[in-house]
């Protein structure tokens, strides 16, 4: 980059130097004339009235070589760039030390007419634009094949935009910041996973309104091919949108004549289509973010901040649009209108009409998901959500891996376990090698709720008992004795309290609990009151079946397990005659980061492990693994037989779900991206003392909202308040723990740092305004 101290300190010098040159090599003079820009060019009249642009080119991005065979290829295809002037020796650049600083110097013949900016737009200019941009990609068709060296990257490169996430921080008002990120998100989930998807060519790289000279309508010059690049063409399309919206007045429909008179010389594809607007969104962001790190530089530069007002405008007016509309807004001119999706009214009338109305739907406004990629869900409208709470979908919603797996299998075969068949043999052995050794024997079935109460009917016929425990707060599914070890349901709205055969357990909650702190006597004082219900239940001559515990409890708050705790509450259960119950439902398959199961964590084993939710990445499947000893007791001679458990579809889906998570290191994945997200939560709650709490494990943590530090008084109607305000800035969360003041944070395990910062950044814009 320029350094431009020196330039302006030396402008003089400079002056001496560019007429030196010029006339040893070119055997020219004339009049120079300092040009705006970031480099060094002059506009030189000599007294013939010839005219001609001396460019100093010090950028320390440039590839004036690359730069000269783009000029060279459009020109000889007719689009109209200036003209290189070789020297008398013919050649075409002239190295060039400035004082100091090396340079490279050439001569283009100028051109006429008058920057679109400062000609504005009409709707003929702006097709005449369009139709230039794509003459350019044209003209420039299979151009890298010959130089490989425009693979290269710049500052403006669009497809790295979310390097500048973290600069967002430097701009002063709230609502700027939440605009840029709000552009970035929509960038980040919209255009970046679907960008190498778009056709790719060599790019002009920077068709801003500055470059396109204008005589009447008609486009007369390009100029500045110094960004070119090799990318998707979409990009320079998406820059040139960027201008035509900082025009005084412009709207969507302006960018949209650009954009058709792009389409009428090369179609634009579906996937340029979708990622077009929030392309576009991204360069103004990205200005606005390269313009406010190059105030550190220089704040006074006489051409860094030209448009800097207009791109916040043009953000501002455009941020709020859902991307579906403007989607349609900017194709509107040239493509059939799509159909729209139902309403949001019109789908809750018809639910509220056909389905139980003891369901419930998220938010106050519900959400209706159309689409899922990654760790992105797409409302009807195009609008992105990030899903931190969806544990379900593990390896990222819709994983094309997965996707493949299922579908090829239900095209080939479905049935049951009364048939062989290889996968449900192979599953089995694949989840057996994940567990300690004792635990060898599967059941498969097809929801966490089933797999619990298969574990309960195993427990109670290894024991002979017949009773249970199980921990305050906890939930194990929504069928009938699922719901009965509960306590989340039968002490919650409706419930009616527990069962005789079911004893709780308190919250082992170290932050809010009886005993407090992080020493291991609190994970033994809340041990010894496992203790105390097993002994009550034996004075009441009730004999345990087993425990029943996550290893870290989910809807009870996000707690992990204080030390100690787990493993002499397994001793004490199967010393009285009981057998330990995993519940990994929410935690398993490695979102805890270090261990690849949540029980890991603590160095215990279970007698039975009950698995759900991840383990399909969606797919209704779920899995019981135990001991071959408690297996044959089980088998009494009643057949178990579940219709849909284990069926071959399920099982390509649950292998391909495990081929992933080890494929993609997902596991550590959740290791590294927990400890950043825990840290930032943390710096967080260093600012806002509304955080009370920060804790989990890999991606399962928990935010708990306080009023007071000391009195611990919930926030609950802040928390809810919070989840809201997220839910409309695109990011899905949800509440938990009994007192309803727990966020809670699982996201499918393909977020990236990226996520996290934004989460963190908006987060911290909503604390900010109910603080
Ligand atoms: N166990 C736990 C810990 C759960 O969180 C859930 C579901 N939230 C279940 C069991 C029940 O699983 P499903 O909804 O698949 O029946």
């Amino acid at each position: 980059m320029l350094d431009c101290g020196t330039v302006s300190d030396s402008t003089k010098n400079f002056y001496d130097l560019a007429a030196a040159l010029i006339a040893e090599h070119w055997q020219l003079h004339g009049h120079l004339e300092r040009l705006p820009g970031e480099n060094l060019n002059f506009r030189l009249e000599t007294p013939e009235a010839d005219r001609f642009v001396l460019k100093i080119t010090i950028d320390r991005e440039a590839a004036v070589p690359l730069e000269e065979a783009v000029l060279a290829r459009l020109l000889a295809d007719g689009v109209p760039v200036p003209e290189t002037i070789p020297t008398v020796e013919g050649e075409p650049l002239v190295e060039t030390d400035l004082f100091g600083s090396p340079g490279i110097a050439r001569i283009q013949r100028f051109l006429p007419g008058q920057q679109w900016r400062s000609v504005g737009s009409n709707r003929a200019r702006l097709t005449a634009i369009g139709a230039m941009v794509a003459e350019i990609h044209r003209a420039l068709h299979r151009f890298e094949v010959e130089h490989p060296d425009s693979h290269r990257t710049h500052t403006w490169d669009l497809s790295l935009v979310d390097r500048y996430h973290s600069t967002i921080s430097l701009f002063p008002e709230l609502h700027q910041r939440d605009q840029l990120e709000r552009c970035l998100h929509q960038y980040r989930a919209i255009a970046l996973p679907k960008l190498e998807d778009c056709p790719q060519g060599v790019l002009h790289g920077d068709p801003n309104d500055e470059n396109f000279l204008l005589e009447g309508d008609a486009v007369m010059g390009v100029v500045d091919v110094g960004d070119c690049q090799h990318g998707a063409l979409i990009q320079d399309l998406a820059i040139s949108v960027a201008y035509a919206l900082q025009a005084e007045g412009a709207t969507l429909e302006d960018a949209a004549i650009l954009v058709a008179g792009y389409d009428q010389v090369r179609a634009l594809t579906e996937v340029e289509e979708e990622v077009l607007y929030s392309l576009a969104m991204a360069r103004l962001a990205c200005s606005a973010l390269v313009g406010i790190l190059r105030r550190e530089e220089d704040a006074q530069h006489e051409t860094w901040f030209s448009h800097e007002s207009t791109t916040l405008q043009a953000i501002a007016a455009n941020v709020e649009i859902p991307p579906n509309e403007a989607r349609n807004r900017l194709f509107a001119l040239c493509r059939k209108a799509r159909d729209n999706p139902p309403s949001v009214e019109d789908l809750r009338a018809s639910r509220t009409r056909l389905l139980g109305p003891s369901l419930s739907v998220s938010y106050q406004t519900p959400l209706h998901i159309v689409e899922g990629v990654g760790p992105y869900l797409f409302d009807g409208e195009g609008r992105p959500f990030l899903d931190l709470v969806n544990n379900v979908c593990h390896v990222g919603h819709c994983h094309p891996r997965v996707v493949e797996a299922i579908a090829q299998q239900a095209a080939t075969l479905n049935t049951n376990t009364r048939y062989l068949h290889e996968k449900v043999t192979q599953l089995a052995e694949r989840l057996v090698a994940t567990l300690p050794e004792s635990l060898d024997t599967c059941f498969f079935v097809n929801s966490g709720s089933e797999a619990n109460e298969l574990a309960l009917r195993l427990a109670r016929s290894a024991t002979g008992a017949s009773d249970v425990l199980v921990v305050d707060g906890a939930y194990h599914g929504s069928t009938g004795n699922a719901v009965a070890m509960s306590p989340y349901k039968f002490n919650g709205p409706g419930g009616q309290g527990a069962p005789d055969w079911v004893h709780v357990v308190p919250v082992p909650d170290r932050y809010r609990g009886e005993f407090r702190g992080t020493s291991r006597e609190v994970g033994e004082s809340y041990a010894r009151q496992v203790g105390e219900v097993l002994h009550r239940s034996s004075q009441s001559n009730r004999a345990v079946a087993g425990l029943f515990v996550e290893p870290i409890l989910s809807c009870g708050g996000q707690i992990p397990l204080p030390d100690g705790y787990l493993a002499s509450a397994f001793e004490q259960v199967r010393e009285a005659g009981g057998v330990a119950v995993a519940d990994e439902v929410q935690v398993g398959f490695g979102r805890v980061g270090r261990e690849f199961w949540g029980f890991e964590l603590y160095q215990v084993v279970p007698d039975i492990v009950v698995m759900g939710k991840p383990i399909g990445n969606g797919h209704p499947l779920g899995a019981v693994v135990t001991t071959r000893a408690i297996a044959e007791a089980f088998d009494n001679g009643m057949e178990y037989f579940s219709t849909f458990g284990g069926n071959p579809v399920s099982c390509a889906c649950g292998l391909a779900v495990l081929d992933v998570i080890e494929n993609e290191g997902l596991q550590q994945r959740a290791e590294d991206l927990g400890e950043l997200f825990l840290r930032r939560l943390r710096d967080l709650m260093a600012e806002h003392s509304l955080i009370g709490d920060v804790r989990g494990i890999g991606l399962f943590l928990g935010i708990e909202f306080v009023r007071d530090r000391d009195t611990l008084e919930p926030a609950a109607t802040e928390a809810s308040l919070i989840v809201d305000q997220l839910r409309d800035r695109g990011i899905l969360l949800s509440i938990d723990g009994p007192l309803h003041n727990v966020i809670k944070i699982k996201p499918p395990m393909v977020i990236d740092e990226g996520d996290i910062e934004m989460t963190i950044g908006q987060l911290d814009s909503v604390l900010q305004s109910i603080d």
